[in-house]
């Protein structure tokens, strides 16, 4: 099984991680930039951050073989910090980067002014780049966050093929999939959404625009849940093929719309940091 996880936080990860997901079959990743839990202060703290997203952890990730590419973006949890707001004249610089593959993770946390204003700007900027938008649903109140999610990336003018809209849940698919927009499932280990619940929703709402992620993160989670749900949609019928389509073939069509995924001579580790080594037991 080959698997390409669409969203998964590896800055909050371990290097065991990476090398358990390797054999787990995990070739290619998307980290999309989010908060570090510790409030971040000033822009200085989200630029080394977004350095680490397109360079370090791209190649921590190559010494296991994975492609690792990126989404940057100011999150919806900090955009209500008028000190972060700043990071907003940043963006565009790393929004032309190499391994920058869409704009996010962009949307609501607590559905504020402040966070209606920098989704809408950050949307204009995915469509003023050229790339896809990665829109997280706020965990409370999802269905009226969904709804309202939905109407602003109607009125932003971008294209639905090229947004998706994630935690999503089986209160909310049908909404997503009725406005053309790809749908994002992030399982969890015991909240959320489980590996057994993604595949009926698979077997009610078919395969297209589907995308299933660990999200793992700093919270409770499992960077191998999206080969649990592989096994699960094979044990429950689903084919190889079917597998391989949502787990990989999937996520390559929607962040290949960036026309910088880059996964060529993807078991190759030839990559290398400026001046570092410890990973290949070095000091
Ligand atoms: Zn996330």
């Amino acid at each position: 099984m080959r698997i390409f996880d669409p969203h998964i936080h590896m800055t909050s990860r371990t290097t065991d991680d990476y090398e358990r997901m390797a054999a787990a079959g995990v070739r290619a990743l998307v980290e999309p930039a989010f908060w570090l839990g510790q409030p971040r202060t000033s822009v200085g703290s989200f630029t080394d951050y977004f350095d680490a997203l397109v360079g370090w952890e791209p190649f921590r990730a190559s010494q296991f073989g994975i492609r690792h590419h990126c989404t940057i973006a100011l999150n919806p949890k900090e955009a209500n910090d008028p000190r972060c707001r700043e990071v907003l004249a940043v963006l565009p610089r790393y929004l032309e980067k190499d391994g920058v593959v869409a704009v996010g993770e962009i949307g609501y946390d607590s559905m504020t002014p402040e966070e209606d204003e920098v989704f809408a700007a950050q949307l204009a900027l995915a469509i003023d780049h050229d790339l896809p938008a990665l829109v997280h649903t706020p965990h409370r109140d999802k269905a009226r966050g969904t709804d309202r999610t939905l109407d602003v990336v109607r009125e932003s003018g971008i294209d639905p093929g090229r947004v998706a809209v994630d935690h999503l849940n089986e209160v909310t698919v049908a909404r997503v999939a009725d406005s053309g927009c790809w749908m994002g499932f992030s399982i969890y280990p015991d909240t959320k959404m489980t590996a057994e619940r993604m595949v009926v929703i698979l077997q009610e709402h078919g395969l297209e625009r589907m995308l299933v992620n660990s999200a793992a993160d700093w919270g409770r989670s499992d960077p191998l849940l999206t080969l649990r749900t592989g096994e699960a949609m094979l044990a429950a019928g689903f084919s190889a093929d079917d597998v391989d389509r949502v787990l990989w073939r999937n996520p390559v069509e929607f962040y290949g719309q960036s026309k910088r995924l880059d996964l060529s001579d993807i078991e190759g580790t030839a990559a290398t940091f400026e001046g570092n080594s410890i990973l290949r037991g070095g000091s």
